[in-house]
Order: structure tokens, then sequence, then C-alpha cells
């Protein structure tokens, strides 16, 4: 029969180690924690084979005085919380006094520190205890020696030099995300690997997440109560494969929230395609009351007071975000490229023909890059919505094969609210001089391209998938809320067609899902339906196809189905069916009506599918393409 016995020190604090310390990696978070909570605004990490014959964490913080030194290793000992209601309101990222321990159970560690007032530094050996007199400026250095020596069992399970090493550099991109403020470096094996200076939040995402993010990215700021959501969010186009450019933060914390990250993959629901992951870089703060920190060992998860309000919260500010056509961000030229009218004149000498409108650039006060979300809203909105009116109805009479585009309805949400923005506040003078940002259309290209031409340069567009999701969109907002019912057109004279046995069935069977989706058929004979009405935005479509398609859908959906999951999935088949073709061969003004709904459509940057429906060359790409000015 086995006694209980009391387990020796050291395997207690190796056996806590175990759920702290995985990996080298784990000791880097903890001891850039400190670092970070120690007020360092330069912080070097120095690492040797990956991390497992040594980790050094040097920072410029506040150091650690004479008097508290020896208690720095000790289990549960911590200057960061003194009692339970600290323990609430904790915003430093470490709180339990247990990560030098358990680092120093499974490595040989020392601290070498001083604070401002010290005459000297100290050095503090982990094993031994021992203290003695040392040099260095403010600030702490801690080291730790061959990582679980006396662990051999964990080392057996770590992995190549390059994985542990990879793994220690995300560990500190993850706070240096979050932290723009403080200058990091790292090294590996004598050699400088990472360097991200002190800067703005945009240098530091564009430094820890690329420069391809940085330009295809939506800035987000939102206020909420309170609560606060910024960051970046990286347009459908960059999606990737993996979900390994995925970055949340509560609180300056690096967290996985398995509830959270669904609420952004859902927001993302109807422009991503298929399995891609999204990327992104979002941070939320909320007060430290409303957020508990202490549910997890390594403090990678947290439990919200509101968790309901935070996943509604992320999802609809990311999903509003995503609807907003880009172009009207993109239209503006970036901090890199300064739009400078002077410079530029023989891009302005090949003006639009007279009756269309004319481009300009954005005048320097509107300059930025990436725009917010309320900022794009408001541009959106404003003055220009009522030109595109304007524009929209000239274009009717000769558009008319996309009359459905001019009877798009004014999206409420959008407008500036109670704004009356006057025009030249805008930057923009009148109808004239209105910047369209996908441009004026030039030609088609082998039935499939709309080539269009804005201030910046070429715009192309997949004209078929662009009109794919105007047409998605359209009959989407034509669904009542309450009855879900797409709005009906009658037929001024019904459309009798032949049909299959199997059609006719399927016709009778399903009469009031059929009326729900904007279509009555009724049966003429035994070979033949005749049609009544069709949904109100494809008025203008083959109304025999259209029926056979959505007569073949419910056949194989089935019609209870169709209304609750896989509505949309028929909305978008009867859009693919009436939208353009390849090898339609479309107007200058049919172009143009195309372009200017597109800039009005939510989500039209992205085709049903989540491929990209428009892409921009702009002069500078073009002139770089012809080796101009070089
Ligand atoms: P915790 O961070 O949870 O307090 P740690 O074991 O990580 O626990 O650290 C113990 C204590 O050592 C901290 O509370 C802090 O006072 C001190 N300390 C550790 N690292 C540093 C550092 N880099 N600079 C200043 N003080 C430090
Ligand atoms: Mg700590």
């Amino acid at each position: 029969m086995p006694r209980i016995q009391p387990l020796p020190d050291l395997l207690i604090s190796q056996i806590a180690a175990g759920e702290v310390i995985e990996r080298p990696a784990s000791a880097v978070r903890e001891l850039v924690d400190n670092a970070l909570d120690a007020g360092a605004d330069s912080i070097t990490v120095r690492l040797l084979e990956g991390g497992v014959r040594s980790i050094l964490v040097e920072d410029n913080g506040r150091g650690i005085s004479d008097d508290d030194l020896p208690l720095a290793f000790r289990r549960h000992a911590t200057s960061k919380i003194h009692n339970l209601s600290e323990l609430e309101l904790v915003e430093t990222m470490g709180f339990r006094g247990e990560a030098l321990a358990a680092i120093n159970a499974i490595a040989d560690c020392s601290i070498l520190t001083r604070t401002a007032q010290a005459a000297q530094a100290t050095l503090l050996h982990g094993q031994s205890g021992d203290l003695s007199p040392a040099a260095r400026p403010k600030g702490t250095t801690v080291e730790a020696k061959e990582l679980f020596y006396s662990v051999p069992a964990r080392r057996k399970f770590l992995k190549s030099t390059n994985t542990e090493l990879a793994h220690c550099v995300e560990a500190v991109r993850r706070h240096a995300l979050a932290r723009n403020e403080v200058g990091f470096a790292i090294w590996h094996n004598g050699k400088l690997i990472e360097q991200w200076r002190a800067g703005s939040v945009q240098q530091r995402i564009a430094d820890i997440l690329g420069s391809e993010f940085a330009a295809n990215s939506i800035d987000i700021q939102h206020h909420q109560g309170p609560l606060q959501l910024s960051g970046s969010i990286g347009v459908p186009d960059i999606a990737r494969h993996r979900a390994d450019m995925q970055y949340l933060y509560v609180n300056q914390r690096h967290i996985r929230d398995k509830s959270l990250a669904h609420a952004i993959k859902s927001a993302y629901g109807d422009v991503l395609h298929g399995q891609r992951q999204p990327v992104y870089a979002l941070f939320l703060r909320l007060p430290p009351q409303l957020v508990d920190v202490n549910v997890h060992p390594c403090k990678t998860e947290v439990r919200f007071r509101e968790a309901r309000e935070v996943y509604h919260i992320l999802r609809s500010t990311l999903t509003t975000a995503l609807a907003t056509p880009r172009a009207h961000a993109d239209n503006h030229t970036t901090p890199a490229e300064p739009v400078n009218t002077d410079a530029a004149p023989h891009y302005q000498s090949s003006a639009p023909a007279a009756g269309s409108a004319a481009y300009r650039p954005y005048p320097p006060a509107a300059i930025g890059a990436r725009h917010s979300v309320r900022e794009l809203q408001t541009l959106w909105g404003s003055g220009r919505q009522a030109a595109a009116q304007q524009r929209m109805h000239e274009l009717d009479d000769t558009g008319e094969r996309f009359s459905l585009i001019s009877a798009l309805p004014d999206r409420q949400p959008f407008h500036a609210a109670g704004t009356s923005r006057n025009d030249s506040e805008d930057g923009i003078d009148d109808d004239s001089n209105t910047p369209w940002p996908l441009g004026n259309a030039l030609a088609q290209l082998h039935g499939i391209y709309i080539l269009a031409q804005n201030h910046r340069g070429l715009i192309l567009v997949d004209m078929h998938a662009a009109h794919e999701r105007i047409v998605y969109e359209q009959l989407k907002n034509d669904l009542t809320t309450d009855t879900h019912t797409v709005t009906a057109q009658q037929l001024l004279v019904p459309v009798s067609f032949t049909a299959t046995v199997v059609e006719i069935a399927v016709a009778q069977e399903h009469a009031d899902t059929l009326r729900q989706l904007g279509l009555e058929l009724d049966r003429l004979s035994a070979t033949g339906l005749s049609i009544r009405s069709l949904p109100q935005s494809l008025a203008n479509a083959d109304a025999t196809a259209l029926a056979r398609t959505v007569l073949a859908e419910l056949e194989q959906h089935g019609a209870s189905n169709v209304l609750e999951k896989a509505q949309n999935e028929v909305l978008a088949t009867m859009a693919c069916h009436a939208a353009v073709r390849a090898n339609d061969s479309l107007t200058l003004p049919e172009m143009n009506a195309l372009l200017r709904s597109m800039e009005r459509t939510e989500r039209s940057d992205q085709c049903n599918h989540g491929r990209p429906t428009w892409k921009q060359l702009t002069m500078k790409e073009l002139d770089a393409l012809f080796l101009r000015g070089q």
C-alpha cells in the first residue's frame, strides 16, 4: 500500500514548472512579460541554440531592489499584487509570482539588476542564492542556462534548434505587436535576427505582419460602452491557408479564444473563400474588472463578464468594416506616394472624354493610406452619394441592363447621420469633378474584364464576378426581414416553358418556397409550366433559365433546408444566373453603371465565392513595367 508523503520543494517546483514552462519559448514569454511589467522601453533577447542552451533577457526597466532580490526566485512571491481586490484589478502581465521560480527549477538561472537609486548592480545566482556586487546600468538581465537539464524527460520532447528558435521569436512577436512603444531586438548565436524599433502602431504592425498586410488591411477603431476595439484586419484577398497570422489581444495580453475567433471568422463569412483563414491584429481594451485573467496556467485565456456583448461587438464591427467597398479608401493616395498634382500632369492630360465623370486626385487633406471604418462610411455616405445617384439617373437610359443597379436602395446606416456636409469641404466642387473610386470605363477585354481608368491608374474588373455579387447583395436586400420573402414582380405576360415531369412535381410541391423566393410558377399542362412572377431585382433575367435553375436547386436541397440554411446559396445561384456572362458585350455606359454600383454595394470587392472582383494597377506599377523613370 503506497503511503501519502509530502513532495520535496524542488520537485514541487519542477512539477509546477511543467505547467508554465513547456519549452524555451515559454520562458522567453515570461521573461519578456517581466521586463514589460518593469516598465522597460527597450528589451533585448539573446538566445543560444534555440534557447535550449541559454536565454538571456535584458531590459532597461526599474530593476529590483537589494531587499527584494532574494525573494525573486521564491514561489508565489510577487511585487504585483498583495490581495484579492488587487488581483481583480490587475493590469500587469504577471501576478502569480511563479514564473521565475518555475524557470529556476528547470534551468541554471541568474539575475543581474540595478534600480535607479542603487549605487551598483547586484548579481543573484538562482541555485545557490549567492549575492554579489556587479556592474550594469539601471535595469535587469535574467539569464536561464541549460534548460531542462534537470528534467531529461522534458528535454526529449524538444524539437530541432530551428523549431525552438521559431517558437521563441514568435513569443517575442506576440508581445511586440501589442507594445509598439517598446523597442525589441532578438539575437541568436551571436547574430542579430530581428529588431523592431519603438514607433507607431502602424509601423509595428507592418514590422511584425509584413508590408503586404499593412497595404491590404482595414483599420478598425470602435468604442462601445467600456469596450475599445482597435487594430487592423486583412482584406479577404490576403487570407491564408493556415490560421498562423491571427493575433488577438485583451488589455495587451495575447490570448486565444475560440468564441472570439469564431466571431471574427463569421464576420468574414460571406467574403472569404472556402477554408481560407483571415489575417488580423486586433486589440480589445476593457476595464480589468470586466475580464478575469486568472483562468489559465499560461494566462493565454481569459474570461469576460459580458462575453456575449464582446462577441457581438467584435462580429458586427468587423462585418461592417468588411462590407464597405474599399475602392473609396484605396482611391486615397498612400503617404508613400504623395499626391502631387504638379508632378503628374501627364496623367491628368489623358482626361476622360466629355460627358463622363472627370477624375482628380483627392486633396492632400484627405490623404491617408488606410482609413478607419468610420471615415470610410462617412466618405461613402457623403455628398458623393447624392452625386452618384444623380449620375445613375443619367446612365439609366443607356445602361438599361443594369436597371436593377439604379434601383439599389440607399444604405441608410452608411449615411453620415444628420450631416449636411458641403461638397467643397469634401474636395468635390461639382458633379463633373466627382472622382469615381473605380474610375471611368475604357473598354472590355476578351469579353471578360472591364478596363477603367481612375486617377491612380488602371482598374481591371472581372465583370461577371462583380455583377454576380451586386445581384446577390441586392437579392439579400430584397428579403424582407420578417417574412424572409423576396420581393416579386408580376410579369405582364406570363412566360411558359416546356418542363420535365420532375420540374413540374418540384414546382407544385414547393410552391410556397418558390413564392418566398419571388417565383410564382403555374402548371400549364403535363409538360408545361408558366412563370407569373420573378424576383423584382431579376425582372430582366432570362425567366425560363432562372426558373429551371431554382427548380434544380430545390430538388437537390429540399425546401425546408433551402429556406433555413441554404437560402443564401439559392440566392447566390440565382445571382450567378442573372449576372452578365463572359462574352456578353457591354457598352461603355453599361460598364460605367456596373462600376458605379460596385462602389455602392456592400462586399462588392469579393465575388460570391470570395475571390476578388477588381484590381488596381497604379501608374507607378505600370511605369515600373516599362522601366520608365529608371
Ligand atoms: P510575477 O511576474 O507574477 O510577479 P515572476 O516570478 O515572474 O512573478 O517575478 C517575480 C518578481 O520578480 C516580480 O513580481 C518582480 O517584482 C520581480 N521581477 C522579475 N523580473 C523582473 C524584471 N525584469 N525587472 C524588475 N523586476 C522583476
Ligand atoms: Mg512574471
